[in-house]
């Protein structure tokens, strides 16, 4: 399903340091980032008003340039606050927010020292990342093909354009199969994670997830985590083979755009829509929204 195209949309982005009509957002055809994947980003979402983690996010956008030998020319405060503007120009209270770093087009071939660091960030409204019966059924998901490799042979930490070359041709292979997303081994063949999102099991009440240093350490997986914890749910992070698979009885995904999304199948193995899973698919939507939030603290 594709909507209006995303680079003929109304409102403004805001492009280094000002805020630009949406359509004029543009970028020269010579840009570094372009050509040789010199380019970092975030996915954040603002749930009533609020985005929730800026700052977190804001962070690791940094440091995931500093990871590419590249430097954003805004501090983390003068970033939250160009996703701040953005919401508002565009009226958003509840929106996807995706700031990108990249480098420019002063200099050409594999150096890029050269290149000015651009920075952009737009926001539109993005409904559920999966369909909204997911929460209640789960989602249908396969083994993908390619893994997450090594961190001795890519910037495994950097929210890197360049790392998503990968996701996406599984995304594509997923959904052709007719599954909604594919499931990746690391390089020595243990789970790693969703496409675009972390992934957690249930087993005796207990949570397991994969230790998160062949992979992006979700902010979402941090939160529900703790979320976990709080409720006192023990959590595991440990090395987990595919063949596990069959003794988990819950299974769910985390990421900003994913949120917290139940599983049903990855490949040959069946999970149920557990009360864990349902119990951290509240805690985490009850946690995001600030209203709610004042409500429960109140209560
Ligand atoms: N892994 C990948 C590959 C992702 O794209 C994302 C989404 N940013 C995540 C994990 C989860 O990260 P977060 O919870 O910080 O959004």
């Amino acid at each position: 399903m594709v909507g209006i195209p995303y680079d003929q949309r109304d409102g403004f982005i805001w492009l280094d340091g000002k805020l630009t009509p949406w359509a004029e957002a543009t970028l020269h055809l010579l840009s570094h980032g372009l050509h040789y994947g010199g380019a970092v980003f975030e996915g954040e979402r603002m749930y009533d008003g609020e985005i929730f983690k800026l700052s977190e996010h804001s962070e690791r956008l940094v440091e995931s340039a500093r990871i590419l030998d590249f430097e954003i020319p805004y501090t983390v405060a003068e970033i939250d606050q160009a996703c701040r503007d953005v919401v508002a120009a565009n009226g958003l209270t509840n929106a996807y927010v995706r700031p990108i770093a990249w480098r420019g087009s002063e200099q050409m071939g594999v150096a890029g020292q050269n290149n000015t660091v651009h920075l952009g960030v737009a926001a539109w409204d993005w409904g559920s990342y999966f369909d909204p019966a997911a929460r209640l059924k789960g989602i249908r998901t396969t083994f993908a093909q390619y893994r997450r490799p090594d961190p001795a042979t890519a910037p495994s930490k950097s929210k890197a354009a360049g790392l998503y070359m990968i996701c996406t041709i599984e995304k594509h292979r997923a959904e052709r199969l007719g599954y909604a997303d594919a499931v990746m081994l690391d390089w020595r063949g243990y789970v790693a994670e969703a496409t675009g999102a972390n992934i957690f099991f249930v087993k005796d009440g207990v949570l397991h997830t994969p230790e998160a240093w062949a992979f992006l350490n979700g902010i979402t997986r941090r939160t529900v985590i703790d979320l976990a914890r709080k409720r006192g749910i023990e959590v595991v992070e440990r090395l987990i083979k595919p063949e596990e698979l069959t003794d988990f009885t819950e299974c769910f995904i985390t990421g900003t755009a994913a949120e917290v999304t139940p599983v049903s199948e990855i490949g040959e193995y069946h999970f149920e829509v557990g009360e864990i899973s349902k119990t951290l698919v509240n805690d985490y939507l009850n946690l995001v929204h600030p209203q709610q939030r004042a409500v429960a603290a109140a209560s």
